[in-house]
């Protein structure tokens, strides 16, 4: 196993490297340079970014001679600078360094081993062989920010196969004939990996676990940690100062106002709709003592129709009525009751009329409009 500059020092954030050739590819060239300080994907970890000769690299690749670094345009001369987005590292150092700390502490305390691990944005996670309750998830983060105040050494070592014997390591992938590079988090953890990571845990500032889910029999475990928890609580505090003067009280009644506001959103809701029949059946009984056979309502949909129709025709049983609901020119909604006969007839006229589809049967035909049309929809009635 080679290892790359990002892997002997995760420190170093530039370099100069030897160009061993240049190929080119879809929208611009790689380039095959020998060594790298920037990370290629692996483990877990997502690849790094950066620029090389003050072009950003736009994907990294694992070969045989070297790391392929693909840039828009063919670099000049036969060495090339390559620059590290630190920031970006910084933070997927902090991340990965803690699920090895995270992971350690759940398998030698909890006896929950670590079947998966994803560095996203936002939250990372881990998947855990068994589930762990929240006061456990509370322990395992108590421990954990225990372990980052004692600030443990974190380094690798290469140690060749046949000695492997003589290491207590957590985990070796089987049939291994190389070196293998060994982690290690002083006096807590010994496990095999290419990634990299900071120098000491204290480095990881803070590690905030969130309640874990169930997850294929097991859970899944959300965390923050390093720059994250501070950018975390920062963005939290901006969110809840909107809330509060948005609810006009302390974040510490929050849950209170909201679950106000929603009762009283819906006994408001109850009137509305209580509100509604009663003028839609007046509004029916009106249409049926009257001469006219169409009634329009900006605001009406297919309920309020509905009942206008439907105290209509308990008033006027053998008259048809025809009722449309919407912005003239615009969306809407239409409805006919009365004869079977002549419903069916007029229906699909009146569909057509207001650029719209429809259907019912026995009396009555309703249906969406994309163009209501009232001059027309009169005209027809
Ligand atoms: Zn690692």
């Amino acid at each position: 196993m080679t290892l790359l500059a990002c892997q002997h020092d995760a420190y170093r954030r530039s370099m100069t490297a030897a160009i061993l050739d240049v190929l080119p590819v879809d929208g611009g060239v790689e380039v095959i340079l020998a060594d790298t300080v920037l990370y290629p994907e692996g483990g877990g970890q997502p690849d790094d970014h950066g620029t090389l000769d003050g072009q950003p690299v736009l994907g990294l690749r694992k070969t045989d001679r070297g790391v392929a670094h693909r840039i828009a345009a063919r670099p000049e001369g036969e060495s090339a600078e390559v620059v590290l987005d630190w920031t970006r590292r910084l933070d997927h150092m902090q991340q990965h360094t803690a699920q090895h700390l995270i992971s350690a502490i759940a398998a030698d305390r909890f006896s929950a081993d670590t079947t998966a691990f994803h560095l996203r944005d936002g939250l990372c996670d881990i998947d855990l062989s068994r589930s762990l309750s929240r006061a456990e998830a509370d322990a395992l983060q108590a421990a954990v920010n225990a372990e980052i105040r004692a600030a443990r050494a974190v380094g690798a070592v290469e140690v060749a196969a046949a000695d492997l014997d003589d290491v207590r390591c957590r985990k070796l992938p089987d049939g291994l004939t190389g070196p293998v590079r060994l982690v290690e988090i002083d006096g807590i953890d010994r496990n095999t990996c290419g990634g990299t990571h900071v120098a000491s845990t204290a480095e990881l500032q803070a590690v905030v676990l969130l309640p874990p889910l169930s997850h294929k029999g097991g859970c899944k475990l959300r965390y923050l940690a390093g720059g994250r928890v501070t950018d975390g609580l920062s963005a939290a505090h901006d969110r809840e100062t909107t809330l509060s003067r948005a609810l006009s009280c302390g974040s510490d009644q929050h849950a209170e106002a909201i679950k106000r506001m929603q009762a009283e959103g819906k006994a408001a809701a109850r009137v509305q709709k209580a509100l509604q029949m009663e003028l839609s059946g007046l509004l029916g009984g009106e249409l049926a003592r009257s001469e006219q056979a169409h009634l329009h309502r900006d605001d009406a949909d297919l309920g309020f129709l509905r009942g206008v129709a439907a105290a209509a025709a308990q008033r006027a049983p053998g008259r048809l009525f025809v009722l449309t609901g919407g912005t003239d020119g615009g969306a809407g909604v239409f409805m006919l009751i009365g004869p079977a006969e002549a419903v069916a007839a007029l229906g699909p006229e009146v569909a057509m009329a207001v650029t719209g589809r429809g259907g019912g049967a026995k009396g009555r035909y309703q249906g969406k409009a994309q163009a209501l049309d009232l001059a027309a929809v009169s005209a027809l009635v």
